[in-house]
């Protein structure tokens, strides 16, 4: 029901979209609002776009005040929690405003299985190992971290995953303090982190975290290519492909359980090690792009019309590095760096210190010393400058060289580190008068340096050794050994 509400409010939402952008915006003219289907189309009583206040209302709130009349004409409706339905409208009004703000992709129209989860706003409670669900009633669950007191629940999603459902709490407390964030001024230690495929996080203070390649190793990928090929040689639509289906999903679901915490373990550890992370602002979605095909020019037949045979009029495809790139995006996919920047972005957070930001341009070919810039200072893992001759590891000079970037476009103040494990400088004096204990001391040590040569024992030893790489027979004890 919540799935035939998504996308039957989103139907509502497309069709101005396309009104106002290819039609031209007709609809406002008479009612000057957001315009949606519910305000022209359909426009009664409940069509009204401008709330009490005088204020025009958003198109969520039109379609949430919508709401009553959909559960008039559809009893059944009735069923859903209100606050559930709410949600529902919210979230698809958060796809739409990523959309135009943040650049993602348009909403897409939901099926069984893209549409897994719904949210509620109020009224649950939770009691032991039982959540009570509005409108379905107690449902027993693992209570994996109980609520701390004076929390207060503030939403709750339930979520459909491929080995059960899970439901996520969110809680708040206003008599806690919001973390204190520090401001760039404040900032004293700074560690620039390189993401990378060999080792998973570079760090400028020359230590790495390991990639666990938990997806792309070996043992992993012959694995999921055995149970990929049972699903497909199963009947379509049958039980058993289903539930084969079904284990590969679980397989891969492990995979990402595994993978996240490791995630929160090196996000931790990043945090830990000091006052600001400086990472790459990489757009990953470009460097998992598919290759441009390629095509032949000798093999294309000009007499073909270039539409509807658009390739055979081309020629044959050449071969384009897809396949060599398939790899690496897989590699890349794998060690998931956005996901991992979001946890360290959190975790530095809530331990008061700040992630900056810097432009990933050149980082990989300035030299850190001269600052020279050449694409030719890095070849493969080794990085040696063009101009100075400065030799390091090209990952690690990268993360020095994010850190330098952050410092100077921020204006950071750091203070350098002092090392502590050099020995304090010996205070120089002319004439050192001797003391009884300092000539004791000189005095015991030549006597036990002398008496250590006098004994017998240590000269059979060393002629013992000589003996060995001699090989003469003249040594005392050879019948012994
Ligand atoms: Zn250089």
């Amino acid at each position: 029901m919540l799935r035939a509400n998504y996308n039957w409010s989103l139907a509502d939402r497309i069709d101005p979209y396309y009104q106002r952008y290819i039609c031209g915006d007709y609809c406002d003219l008479r009612i000057k609002v957001v315009i949606t289907p519910l305000t022209c189309s359909l426009g009664g009583a409940t069509g009204n776009p401008w709330s009490n206040k005088g204020k025009k209302k958003s198109p969520v709130n039109i379609q949430i005040t919508e709401l009553p009349n959909l559960k008039k004409a559809r009893p059944w409706y009735n069923e859903i929690d209100s606050t559930v339905l709410q949600q529902n409208l919210r979230r698809l009004d958060n796809a739409y405003n990523n959309f135009f703000q943040k650049n993602r992709g348009f909403p897409k129209f939901k099926n069984r299985s893209t549409f897994r989860s719904f949210t509620y706003a109020t009224g649950v409670k939770i009691k032991g190992n039982k959540i009570y669900l509005p409108k379905l009633g107690w449902v027993k669950f693992y209570n994996s971290r109980s609520i701390p007191d004076g929390f207060e629940i503030k939403s709750v999603t339930v979520r459909k995953k491929s080995n059960g459902y899970y439901v996520s709490v969110r809680i708040e407390d206003k008599a806690v303090p919001t973390y204190p964030i520090k401001k760039a001024e404040e900032v004293k230690t700074i560690t620039g982190l390189d993401m990378g495929l060999g080792k998973l996080v570079y760090c400028s203070d020359s230590s790495a975290i390991d990639n666990p390649k938990l997806a792309t190793n070996p043992k992993t990928k012959r694995l999921q290519r055995i149970r990929q090929r049972r699903v497909s040689r199963k009947k379509r639509k049958s039980n058993n492909k289903r539930k084969t289906q079904q284990r590969l999903s679980r397989f891969s679901h492990r995979i990402a359980v595994k993978r996240e915490s490791y995630q929160w373990q090196t996000a931790k550890k990043i945090v830990l090690k000091s006052d600001a992370i400086a990472i790459e602002d990489l757009q990953i979605s470009n460097m998992i792009k598919r290759c441009k095909p390629k095509y032949d020019e000798k093999t294309s037949d000009p007499a073909l019309i270039v539409g509807a045979r658009e390739h055979a009029s081309r020629g044959r495809f050449l071969k384009n590095g897809q396949s060599a790139k398939r790899a690496l995006n897989r590699l890349i996919a794998d060690a998931s760096w956005y996901s991992l920047t979001q946890k360290i972005e959190y975790m530095a957070a809530k331990s008061g210190k700040i992630v900056l930001r810097v432009n990933p341009r050149h980082t990989s070919q300035e030299c850190s010393v001269c600052h020279h810039i050449d694409p030719e200072n890095r070849e493969g893992e080794k990085f040696f400058c063009t101009n100075c001759g400065h030799v390091d590891d090209a990952n690690f000079q990268a993360s020095i060289n994010i850190k330098n970037k952050a410092i100077n476009h921020y204006g950071l103040n750091i203070v350098k580190k002092v090392r502590r494990d050099l020995p304090k400088p010996k205070q120089l004096t002319l004439f050192e008068t001797p003391t009884s204990e300092l000539t004791e001391n000189k005095r015991r040590k030549h006597y036990a340096l002398l008496s250590k040569r006098d004994v017998p024992g240590n000269l059979k030893e060393y002629a013992f050794q000589l003996s060995l790489f001699n090989q003469e027979n003249n040594h005392p004890d050879r019948d012994s050994l």
